[in-house]
């Protein structure tokens, strides 16, 4: 029997800005796929994993939903040769807690690990060691999806290349990810040595992330985005390779802290953004230097408190990725930075990594060679949405783009522009999302 499709008003994406009921089913078994897809043929479907995308790409309002997060079995694990066979609703962290005792880790992860393989695929998601592994898609080896006009197919790069390309980075839209195979990479324990830069401004930073990315695996930077003057994006520089030293533990989840309700929408305001960008700035330059560092609270701290964006209060927070080209990425950075201190709404997660030149496997993949920006801003309403359409400006004038899975509004010219292959995507009849009929429609 297939659970059917309930209305819900519980479900949102992270940044929580999106509000509108959405009509969603919760299989258990894979089996039960088929029987939704038939059940959604007069209206429109789409899959989401844990729905740790910001905007409305996991959201489907006008049609029906299938979420994912259940169909999380493991079903294969070569502990010798490192191969993962998982359904797409399994976890980073499940599948964490299952590979590093054998001395393995993912490929490539995001800054989560509450993210599905099937939403990781989907988005063809990066991790801080981009410059040396390229997006997740590069380590699929095999994808088993479920489409309304072909049924159920095997993807692998040689096998199906075109629309294993459209499926890697394809944003749920090519059908629904039922399974998906991956390679792993060998760890020789769950630590590393990680060390921390302070740098006193944007061209120390250039300094660094060049010097690094030939030494390092793994890099990125938190800036402070109110400084201005001589100090115009000063930050924290990141660095980090595995260590032998230490032990095979994966992190537990049993302890993490959590955000009960929403934050009064005051909280985050320019003076404590502002105070806490300077006291983050502060103790980190105090604490520079290398130390032993596990993975959890290296790739992954802000997982430490469950539930983090209920801190930008009811309203929710618009994220902000942006990515331009290495010709024009030092001005572009620095003019985007310019314009969001002389703003002052701020932001405390702002985060700056430098891409790689390894070709994207999917045909819309978000990351190319140059460097990406990433803020969170309180969601104030026109004021933001003004000063991110300025920001938008200085994006397009670059000739770079935004990444969907942190979108929320960009308009439909900039995505077709920044992702001209849009129209070729092998998209299923049936597939759809609130961000598709935004942007592509
Ligand atoms: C704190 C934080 C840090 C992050 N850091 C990074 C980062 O460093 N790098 C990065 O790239 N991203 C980052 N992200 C974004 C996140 O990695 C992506 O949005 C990811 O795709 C979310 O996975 P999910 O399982 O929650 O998928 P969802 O958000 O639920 O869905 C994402 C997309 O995948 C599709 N999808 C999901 N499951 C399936 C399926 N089974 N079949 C077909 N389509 C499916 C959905 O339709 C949607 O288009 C971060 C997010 C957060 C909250």
């Amino acid at each position: 029997m297939s659970e059917p499709f309930v209305t819900r008003n519980d479900i949102t994406s992270w940044g929580r800005v999106v509000r509108e009921p959405q009509h969603v089913a919760t299989p258990r078994f894979l089996d039960q796929l088929p029987p939704l897809v038939d059940a959604a043929r007069n209206s429109s479907l789409l899959a989401s994993g844990l729905r740790r995308s910001y905007g409305d790409s996991c959201l489907n309002g006008d049609g029906d939903l299938i979420d994912m997060s259940k169909l999380d079995r493991i079903i294969h694990f070569d502990s010798a040769n490192g191969i993962l066979r998982a359904a797409a609703g399994a976890s980073f962290s499940a599948i964490l807690q299952l590979i590093v005792p054998h001395g393995w880790f993912l490929p490539v992860t995001p800054g989560t690990r509450f993210v599905t393989l099937g939403g990781a695929v989907a988005n063809d998601v990066h991790g801080k060691n981009h410059h040396t592994a390229g997006t997740f898609g590069r380590h699929v080896r095999a994808i088993g999806l479920l489409r309304s006009d072909r049924g159920r197919l095997t993807l692998t790069p040689q096998t199906e290349p075109s629309l294993f390309a459209s499926t890697v980075g394809g944003l749920g839209l090519t059908g629904l990810i039922e399974w998906v195979e991956i390679d792993l990479v060998k760890i020789d324990s769950a630590y590393l040595e990680s060390e921390t830069v302070p740098f006193e401004n944007l061209d120390a930073f250039w300094d660094i992330t060049e010097a690094s990315a030939e030494k390092f695996e793994f890099t990125v930077a938190w800036v402070d985005c109110l400084a201005r003057g001589d100090n115009l994006g000063r930050g924290i520089f990141s660095r980090a390779d595995w260590t032998p030293y230490g032990s095979f533990d994966s992190h537990r989840d049993g302890t993490l802290k959590r955000i009960p309700a929403d934050a009064p929408n005051f909280v985050l305001n320019r003076m404590s953004i502002s105070a806490f960008n300077e006291l983050y700035y502060r103790v980190n330059k105090a604490r520079s230097g290398k130390k032993l560092q596990h993975y959890a609270p290296f790739f992954y701290p802000l997982d430490a408190v469950h539930g983090w964006n209920k801190l930008y209060g009811g309203k929710g927070l618009l994220q902000y990725q942006c990515v331009v080209p290495r010709a024009t990425e030092r001005t572009a950075i620095r003019t985007l930075l310019e314009t969001i201190a002389a703003d002052g709404q701020g932001s405390s997660l702002a985060v700056l990594k430098t891409f790689g030149d390894l070709p994207p496997v999917g045909l819309l993949s978000f990351p190319r060679a140059g460097t990406t920006l990433a803020l969170d801003f309180p969601n104030r309403g026109a004021a933001t949405l003004a000063l991110l359409a300025r920001l938008d400006a200085i994006v397009a004038e670059a000739g770079g783009a935004l990444y969907p899975a942190k979108d929320g509004r960009i308009p439909s010219d900039m995505f077709q522009r920044s992702f001209p292959r849009w129209q070729e995507l092998q998209r299923d009849p049936l597939m759809s999302s609130d961000f598709w009929r935004r942007v592509a429609i």
